[in-house]
């Protein structure tokens, strides 16, 4: 018997299990971690449950065990779901796509590392110099990107503080040619302010430790926290040989280093040091920190700053210069990796893997705008897995007329709309409150969400139920996200939705002689008086860019992978059972086992169907007399004797269970 059909190691597939409870669930999903079985499906679904130590199931082997089988024929792997996407782009010439979701430190990073090394392991045969080339950057970008995009927090020493989508772009062959990375907002107030125990960016560690910067500065004091998960030194060498790699050439990176560096001095008293960083005049660096020019009718005068106006610049501009340094680093990857020069004509259609590594739903001690957008990320991408997988499932038996047992899921629409609803929802009421004229104070906004959602469902404020502890009196609201419940303090909301930074440092930064700095600041071209529009709110470029996100995914073919995180102390012995009953339930599995369950491994149409398996049957080869191809599948069918594993729909043949496609496959082969 194979190694995953045995009992010993669990069932390898939910949808096999006995009866469909959240206690069988639990039961099978520990003893397979106890075993060393991180992976175990819902159909076409991986769960994933972080090991938190090496396994020794990624090597070359092991992908030679999955390169080109079947799902079920080898034990759940990630592998088996990167083939099974790489086989529908490939065979039926569909863009797909591999979500990764699951809460922060579960393992979506990791997940998606190694789907991509299965991806470049299995393809280029050939050997072609081209394709080898595009694949190493694709593989080097993570390194690089994990330097100035992750950071150490008290929930995962490797977080990502950005959202990844990256597009791998393959030829007719199957081979990769190229891709593209979109970045979602970088977390970048942790540039200024960490919680107790966290760190800002690895990439300020990493020039500390190597590049010797004397840091007499307004962060020292965030330099002190090593952490021994982390090897700072070696990381700044890896990441400086990817940079080479991909192609950032020394002025590039000096640059990078000087940016770094520049963060780290921000403090009035080493304007002369910034300006030599920065490559432009002390004067100017000292006057952008303290004064701001404004334009009054048709005089431009200078305005001093108050020593709480020109803190709140300096912290501007280091998160400023930091965003933009990394989402330069991301559009200078992507010139490398971008399908360029691809003549369509001759090569055909060009077909696309994409790869999706978001952050994950969180609670922190103390959840601001930054969580609050994460987390809607996520009811948005949790809402595309509803529909996609529970909900399309469910209409499809209706439309085919094939008998069917609704199943009762909770739908998360109401939670999204709460949030990004136009006029109504909380996105909204925040851009209201930046729009509105004179001092405006977090609390403003927070007496709009009180005045505009004191009755909806998700949302309760301290004013609402003012006997509720776990909220303070004009700071705190709550939202019952799909995942638990989260309170958000209002404080900074205002302040990093406007994201102000005073045009004097964009004209500070476009002035620099160091040309790769100016690149990343072109507006600061505009003299004081050209600047007139206002620039789109954070919340509602963030709002933007995931619904642009869930369209782009919604028409690829997904395919998902559902991580786990076993316990709080990167264990790998402890699984901690209501933890992980939490996130079961939160993540929707049991519904998708009962969808699965009820439901059929695969479906065809009826003539698609016949074509493949029509030799097999003395009544359909090499062609039917049968009134339909309706009535010609079912002859085949019954002659098989698969009739009690198949049902017919309209337009459609649906079967049960995989092992009968198997069968069906081998019958074929053997003709
Ligand atoms: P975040 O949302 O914070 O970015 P994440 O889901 O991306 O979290 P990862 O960074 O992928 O989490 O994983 C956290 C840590 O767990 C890794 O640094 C690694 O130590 C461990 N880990 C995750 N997956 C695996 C694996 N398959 N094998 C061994 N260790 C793993
Ligand atoms: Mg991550």
């Amino acid at each position: 018997m194979a190694e995953h059909e045995s009992l010993e190691f669990g069932k390898a597939d939910f949808v096999l299990l006995d009866s469909v409870s959240l206690e069988e669930f639990m039961a099978n999903l520990k003893l397979r971690f106890e075993k060393g079985r991180i992976y175990t499906y819902i159909g076409e679904v991986v769960v994933s449950v972080n090991p938190y130590r090496a396994m020794n199931i990624y090597g070359r082997d092991t992908i030679e065990q999955y390169k080109g089988r079947e799902l079920y024929e080898r034990p759940p792997h990630l592998f088996a779901i990167a083939d099974a996407a790489y086989k529908a782009m490939k065979r039926r010439n569909k863009d797909t796509c591999i979500v990764i979701s699951g809460e922060s430190g579960a393992g979506k990073t990791e997940a998606s590392k190694y789907i991509m090394q299965y991806i470049a392991a299995i393809t280029n045969p050939g050997q072609r110099a081209e394709v080898e080339r595009v694949k190493n950057m694709l593989l080097k970008s993570n390194c690089v990107l994990e330097a100035f995009g992750n950071a150490k927090t008290n929930r995962n020493d490797n977080s990502s503080r950005f959202g990844k989508y990256m597009d791998i772009n393959f030829d007719f062959k199957g081979d990769p040619i190229g891709g593209h990375i979109n970045n979602y907002l970088l977390e970048k107030s942790r540039v200024i302010f960490q919680q107790e125990g966290e760190r800002s960016f690895h990439s300020f560690y990493q020039v500390c430790v190597c590049v010797s910067v004397s840091i007499d500065a307004w962060y020292t004091d965030q330099m002190g926290r090593g952490s021994s998960s982390i090897n700072d030194g070696a990381d700044f060498k890896a990441v400086a040989d990817a940079m080479k790699v991909i192609g950032f050439t020394p002025d590039e990176i000096q640059t990078v280093y000087k940016v770094l560096a520049t963060i780290l001095h921000l403090n009035s008293k080493v304007v002369a040091v910034i300006g030599v960083l920065l490559a432009t005049k002390e004067e100017n660096v000292g006057k952008a920190l303290l004064y701001r020019t404004v334009a009054t009718g048709r005089d431009v005068i200078d305005k001093q700053h108050t020593t709480q106006e020109a803190s709140y610049g300096r912290d501007a501009l280091a998160k400023a210069m930091y965003e933009r340094m990394f989402c330069w680093i991301v559009g200078r990857i992507n010139d490398v990796i971008e399908v360029k020069n691809y003549d369509a004509k001759v090569h055909g259609k060009n077909t696309v893997i994409g790869v999706l590594d978001i952050y994950g739903f969180e609670i922190f001690q103390n959840n601001s705008f930054e969580q609050f957008c994460i987390n809607y990320c996520n009811e948005k991408l949790q809402q595309l897995f509803i529909q996609l997988v529970l909900r399309q499932e469910q209409e499809e038996y209706q439309r085919e007329g094939i008998p069917w047992k609704h199943i009762d899921y909770f739908n998360n629409q109401i939670i999204v709309d709460l949030v990004e609803l136009q006029h109504k929802g909380i996105f909204s009421v925040l851009d209201e409150a930046c729009m509105t004229v004179g001092k405006v104070t977090d609390e403003v906004f927070l007496q709009g969400l009180n005045s505009k959602l004191a009755k909806h469902a998700h949302y309760t404020s301290r004013k609402l139920s003012p006997t509720d502890k776990s909220l303070e009196f004009d700071r705190d609201f709550r939202i019952r996200h799909y995942a638990g419940d989260v309170v958000y303090s209002v404080v900074g909301f205002i302040d990093k939705n406007k994201d102000t930074l005073f045009q004097d440092f964009k004209r500070l930064l476009y002035n620099s002689s160091n040309p790769v700095l100016k690149m990343m600041w072109p507006e600061g071209k505009l003299s004081i008086t050209e600047v007139t529009k206002r620039p789109l709110t954070a919340a509602t470029l963030f709002k933007n860019s995931m619904i642009a996100l869930v369209e782009n995914l919604a028409c690829k073919e997904p395919y998902y992978v559902r991580c786990i995180k076993p316990n709080d102390v990167k264990s790998p012995l402890l699984f901690e059972y209501e933890r992980c009953r939490h996130q079961v339930e939160y993540l929707g599995l049991l519904e998708n086992v009962r969808v699965r369950r009820a439901g059929f491994a695969n479906r065809q149409e009826y003539p698609r169907f016949l074509q493949r398996y029509k030799m097999i049957s003395e009544f359909t080869w090499p062609n039917h007399d049968l009134p339909s191809d309706k009535e010609a599948v079912k002859r085949l069918v019954q002659g098989c004797g698969f009739e009690h594993d198949v049902a017919y729909g309209k337009t459609k043949v649906f079967v049960r269970t995989p092992r009968t496609l198997f069968c069906l496959e081998e019958q074929r082969d053997e003709m």
